[in-house]
């Protein structure tokens, strides 16, 4: 019995690459991302107040959310 051609394969696209995944630096459960929020700082005496963005990520296990610098 001979075998149906098959039509040439495509490879299929790789699902979107997730952002940097980050661990739980408590229990090592895989963080899920939150996405970067603004953060506003009060001014300390001279330094105005400014705003930076930090990306946020949240531990379902523990609880810990964890704030990294945007690139
Ligand atoms: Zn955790």
């Amino acid at each position: 019995m001979v075998p149906a051609a098959t039509p040439p394969s495509i490879a299929p696209e790789p699902p979107a690459a997730p952002r940097a995944t980050r661990k739980c630096s408590s229990c090592g459960t895989t963080l899920d991302p939150l996405g970067p929020r603004p953060f506003r700082t009060a001014a300390v005496g001279e330094l105005p107040e400014a705003v930076v963005t930090l990306e946020l990520f949240f531990c379902s296990q523990c609880g810990k959310v964890e704030f990294y610098s945007t690139p």
